[in-house]
């Protein structure tokens, strides 16, 4: 296997050309636009992408604006109350950081790149003919066409395509001027039941650093509202008003809100499905899909571009192991598999749950803001949903893990953390007895201390605790 056609130059397409001619393979990429128009056209995408995904692209030398692009360095959850307030507000770090470089941006340097590094690119939308041409020509077709008509030559897996219509009308607004997330830059996610949801979080598009606005409305519902948008002013004042009157502390960060540019804004709708990795042309020459042409996701968990970079690195090492050998069907079946079984089933299920979430995972989010091994281990999900198995997906699993998370924060306790926690705290706690309402508040944001708070562990946060001292002994010890 020495030649290869890849149809589709998007993130899995193009990462992949550029691996296997490092590589040492002769590539041919189909793209249907020219990188000046991806550069000057719509934007596609909110392409957040997580640290695992962004290592491979480090690997192969392909994260040109680490520098410039702004890092997301955790995830916030939200759920609005009845009366303009918040039911769920908790955000925890990620490990390591995310980061968007808008497509518009990555796609045509990664495709001048591509033909400094030796590799043929065609601009065209390649039809049949020039499918059964590359599958004469070269030794394997690999489709990388995202959501492209072509994808059809694939078989729908029913077994794994839970929908028949889309889950969410989708619409994106990138956008400067947003007062900064604090203190630390996150995707802010907004959860409002029955209407949608809402995230936000820095990223660098055509003309620098931005904000991404994406909603995820319920089709039928308030926030399937973009019909009336005909300019993009007219879409950015759609947005604002989802703000105001679902989210208003979303709304508060964008008084002074402007578009980055007239192509900032998209309106569409995903059908989640899950293809048969094999196609066959009309001559039965094989073609192997990959990516968002056999595994399309809602974008509600982000996951896509993630998804597109795991493909390409596995598609790689199945490619380049098997340099020496023919691209038959079972190594086709076999590198979609471990594709699969390795990395994209997990984020299927994951993603096709947070669509229509069950009872359990509103009380988990509720639990994360109580104990924060839960928001970490859910927010870390995010670079790796694997880890969320199986505790995110079934009551039972995610009761079992909140109490082992909470078992562990009481193993934890340590008699010096608490005395350094008085030692912290102790003049708060005597504002609080000269009845200063107000000073409540620094005792109860301490988590040390609120361990030990009788209305906290009765809340949740400390179930199965240490001792767990009520306020009395807490007064005595700062008093010593
Ligand atoms: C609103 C929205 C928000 C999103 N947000 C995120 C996010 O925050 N994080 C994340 O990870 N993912 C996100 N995604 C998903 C992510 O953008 C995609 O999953 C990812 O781009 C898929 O990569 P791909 O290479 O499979 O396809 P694509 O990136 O779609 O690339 C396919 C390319 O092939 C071209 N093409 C199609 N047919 C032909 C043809 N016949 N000939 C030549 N070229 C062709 C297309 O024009 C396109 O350029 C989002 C998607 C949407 C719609």
């Amino acid at each position: 296997m020495k030649r290869i056609a890849i149809i589709g130059a998007g993130q899995s397409g193009l990462q992949l050309g550029l691996g296997l001619l490092a590589a040492g393979f002769e590539v041919t990429l189909y793209s249907d636009r020219s990188a000046q128009e991806i550069h000057a056209g719509r934007v596609m995408s909110s392409q957040c992408m997580f640290d695992s995904a962004l290592e491979i692209e480090r690997d192969l030398k392909l994260n040109y604006w680490e520098e410039q692009c702004p890092k997301v360095e955790g995830v916030g959850f939200a759920v609005p109350d009845s009366v303009g307030g918040k039911i769920v507000d908790w955000a925890a770090r990620l490990d390591d950081f995310a980061q968007s470089v808008d497509q518009r941006v990555k796609i045509p340097r990664w495709l001048t790149e591509f033909e400094k590094r030796g590799g043929e690119l065609r601009i065209k939308a390649a039809g049949v003919e020039d499918l059964e041409a590359c599958a004469r020509s070269h030794d394997l077709v690999i489709v990388a066409s995202g959501k492209g008509a072509i994808g059809q030559f694939f078989q729908r897996d029913a077994s794994h395509s839970p929908f028949s219509e889309p889950q969410r009308v989708l619409a994106l607004t990138y956008v400067r001027g947003m007062r900064a997330r604090e203190p630390y830059p996150a995707v802010c996610f907004n959860l409002v039941p029955n209407v949608g949801e809402y995230f936000v979080f820095p990223a660098l598009t055509t003309s620098g650093a931005c904000e991404i606005m994406v909603f995820e409305g319920v089709p039928g519902g308030p926030m399937d509202c973009w019909n009336d948008a005909t300019t993009p002013e007219q879409h950015l004042a759609i947005s604002k008003g989802i703000l105001e009157k679902f989210m208003p502390w979303e709304a508060e960060r964008c008084r002074n809100l402007e578009l980055t540019d007239d192509h900032g804004t998209l309106v569409g709708r995903v059908l989640p499905t899950v293809r048969r990795p094999i196609g066959t042309l009309p001559s039965g020459a094989m073609m192997l899909g990959m990516a968002d042409a056999v595994v399309l996701n809602d974008p509600i968990t982000g996951q896509g571009s993630n998804n597109a970079a795991r493909c390409a690195e596995i598609y790689l090492a199945s490619i380049v192991e098997r340099a020496e050998g023919k691209a038959d069907p079972e190594w086709m079946q076999h590198t979609f598999d471990r594709y699969w079984t390795g990395y994209a089933q997990w984020v299927v299920d994951w993603t096709n749950l947070l669509l229509r979430p069950p009872g359990h995972v509103v009380k988990l989010l509720d639990c994360a803001g109580k104990i924060s091994a839960v928001a970490s281990a859910f927010v870390n999900g995010f670079d790796d949903p694997r880890t969320l198995f199986p505790w995110f997906m079934d009551a039972a699993e995610a009761e079992k893990f909140v109490q082992e998370e909470a078992k562990a924060v009481a193993e934890r306790f340590d008699r010096r953390d608490y005395r350094k926690a008085l030692g912290q705290f102790a003049t708060g706690v005597f504002r609080f007895l000269e009845s200063t309402a107000h000073t409540l508040e620094p005792v109860t944001a301490n988590a040390q201390l609120r361990r030990f708070l009788p209305c906290y562990a009765l809340r949740g946060e400390c179930t199965g605790g240490p001792s767990a001292p009520s306020i009395p002994p807490i007064l005595d010890a700062a008093a010593r």
